[in-house]
């Protein structure tokens, strides 16, 4: 069973609760721009990526500010199939989009899915955006922040919080503590805000690009058809009653 720290139930905690006020991450994304840019500086970030449509207005919004490198890194991704498209979208979005021939380099790292099903053992039967979701968030970014730490990268940050999906609190909690640790810094970020996801999908029917129709491990996907499969016996069932 997969022991989760106070601090990580604490931040659970926090994110569910509506009350308690949690930090403007968009804004301080924009602060992090508007300083960098009045300071003349483009520094290097390296981007942990899902997918090419939560990296299509991600980029949009670090490349000029940004020396973006992508890593894909999701050991969560089942089964090996849709990891593998996934990725390939996400090369074909970077060069189609033009953003291959400005200097943003794809980095794809080993693939072990071993790895996520050992760190989310016990969590299994999870929701989306549970406990589960917390330890595949904590294992991607700590690969990120040890790449950007390893390959002199000044600055790291993940897709993940375009999604709704996503919970920005944890995200960001776990990006900081991470970048302390590694000494690199998190751009925090919700890039879902300012219609970043609305964008996402304008540029997903732009450049034709696959939208997977669940988060991306198995779990997820499951909980995805046994969503559908009650919708369609409810329908059914209403259809029935007519
Ligand atoms: S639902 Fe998504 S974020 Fe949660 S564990 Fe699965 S792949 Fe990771």
């Amino acid at each position: 069973m997969t022991k989760l720290s106070t601090f990580y139930e604490r931040t659970e905690k926090m994110s569910k609760n509506p009350k308690i006020p949690h930090p403007n991450y968009e804004l301080l994304m924009e602060k992090t721009l508007q300083r960098l840019a009045a300071a003349g500086q483009r520094p290097r970030l390296l981007l942990h990526a899902c997918c090419a449509p939560c990296s299509s207005a991600t980029l949009e919004r670090l490349a000029a500010a940004f020396e973006v490198t992508i890593l894909y890194y999701n050991p969560n991704i089942a089964p090996p199939a849709e990891y593998h498209r996934r990725e390939a979208e996400l090369e074909r979005f970077v060069r189609d989009a033009g953003y291959a021939a400005r200097g943003v380099a794809v980095v794809e790292l080993p693939y072990d899915p071993q790895e996520f099903y050992t760190a989310v053992q016990g969590l299994e039967a999870e929701p989306e955006r549970g406990a589960r979701c917390t330890v595949c968030y904590r294992l991607r970014l700590e690969q990120a922040a040890r790449y950007a730490a390893a390959h002199g990268f000044g600055w790291f940050t993940t897709t993940l919080s375009i999604s709704p999906m996503k919970d920005p609190v944890r995200l960001n909690t776990i990006g900081c503590e991470l970048g302390e640790r590694y000494g690199v810094q998190y751009l925090q970020s919700e890039f879902r805000k300012k219609d970043g996801y609305k964008r996402s999908l304008v540029l997903s029917e732009q450049y034709g690009l696959y939208r997977q129709e669940y988060c991306g491990c198995a779990f997820s996907k499951a909980e995805r058809e046994a969503q559908a499969a009650r919708r369609a016996a409810e329908a059914k069932g209403e259809h029935h009653a007519e």
